[in-house]
């Protein structure tokens, strides 16, 4: 059993705990939102009025936050996990930030001789639910194995991708290929629904070919049906593109399909759809073919 302390109960966060409650770890929930944590007190949890008490106590504590900001500001902000350190000495962020930012943080917390891991994941609000995330290790070995039983309980594909900042640079590795994918999939649902094939039969007969991706088989029908409900939001997106952008620019590296596709996920919050899910790119298709 690990004791954990979890910082931010929203979409991905809640259902993340809810897994380590089921898993038999004690969780004790903060948000900055009221009652966000105090929804979980029905499954087990303990609830923190402050980081200090999310923190008091735990073998492990857990971000789970929207941007590098908030992460910053938990770990590093006047009564944040710096000031009060977990006794077991190991904490993992798992929101997607800032590869450069997550190593500045490492640095300022082994000072106080805390590890922090990063493990950003991946497989949306479902592999949350499901226990079935893709986690993205960066930092000290020592450190990832304490933390495995706890990772255990929210992923099935656990790796450690290399020394900090290794993990969060994977994830957006990974953010390439799901902004790509998306785009691939409403292209071609987009040309099939103009020359007057059915995209619910299209999308049916494409899962069985090579043009299957989990984007088309997750996603594919909220799109056809235009059910933009928010699972992955637009503007969540629009922040990973941006980490994106900033990595590839720093490296030199062209990511010319990736500028195309973030010129998209612009327009898409630039007509009101920032909040919507991602699924929503394929409304800027609907506008291109006056659908
Ligand atoms: P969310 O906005 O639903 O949840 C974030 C939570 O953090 C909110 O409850 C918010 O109140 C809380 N919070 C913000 N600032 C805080 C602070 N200072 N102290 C305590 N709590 C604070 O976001 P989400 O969809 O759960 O995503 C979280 C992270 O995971 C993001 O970095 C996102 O990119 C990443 N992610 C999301 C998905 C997804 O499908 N939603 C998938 C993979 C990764």
């Amino acid at each position: 059993m690990t004791a954990v302390g979890f910082i931010g109960i929203g979409t991905m966060g809640r259902d993340m705990a809810l897994n380590l409650l089921a898993a038999g770890h004690r969780v004790r929930a903060y948000d900055v939102v009221e009652g966000a944590a105090e929804s979980l007190r029905a499954h087990g949890a303990e609830v923190a009025a402050s980081i200090a008490e999310a923190t008091a106590g735990a073998d492990l504590v857990v971000t789970m936050l929207p941007d590098t900001p908030q992460v910053e500001d938990v770990l590093l902000g006047a009564g944040g996990v710096r000031d009060n350190p977990p006794p077991g000495g190991v904490v993992i962020d798992m929101s997607t930030i800032s590869p450069e930012a997550t190593r500045r943080m490492h640095a300022a917390l082994a000072a106080v001789g805390v590890a922090l891991l990063d493990g950003p994941v991946s497989g949306g609000p479902i592999g949350a639910k499901n226990g079935t995330l893709s986690i993205m290790i960066g930092g000290e070995a020592a450190a990832f194995e304490k933390a495995r039983p706890a990772l255990e309980a929210m992923g099935k594909t656990i790796v450690r991708v290399g020394d900090s900042g290794a993990g969060q640079t994977a994830k957006l590795c990974n953010q390439v290929m799901v902004g790509l994918n998306l785009q691939a999939v409403c292209e071609a649902l987009a040309l099939g629904r103009a020359a007057g094939v059915d995209p619910v039969i299209l999308r049916e007969v494409m899962l069985g070919g090579s043009a299957a991706s989990w984007m088309l088989d997750k996603l594919g029908t909220a799109m056809i049906a235009k059910d933009d409900q928010a699972g992955f939001r637009i503007d969540l997106m629009l922040k990973d593109l941006r980490l994106v952008g900033e990595l590839a620019f720093s490296l030199g590296v062209p990511l010319p399909g990736t500028a195309l596709v973030t010129s998209q996920y612009l327009d898409a919050r630039g007509h009101g759809e920032g909040g919507k899910g991602n699924q929503a790119l394929f409304r800027v298709y609907d506008r291109m073919t006056n659908q």
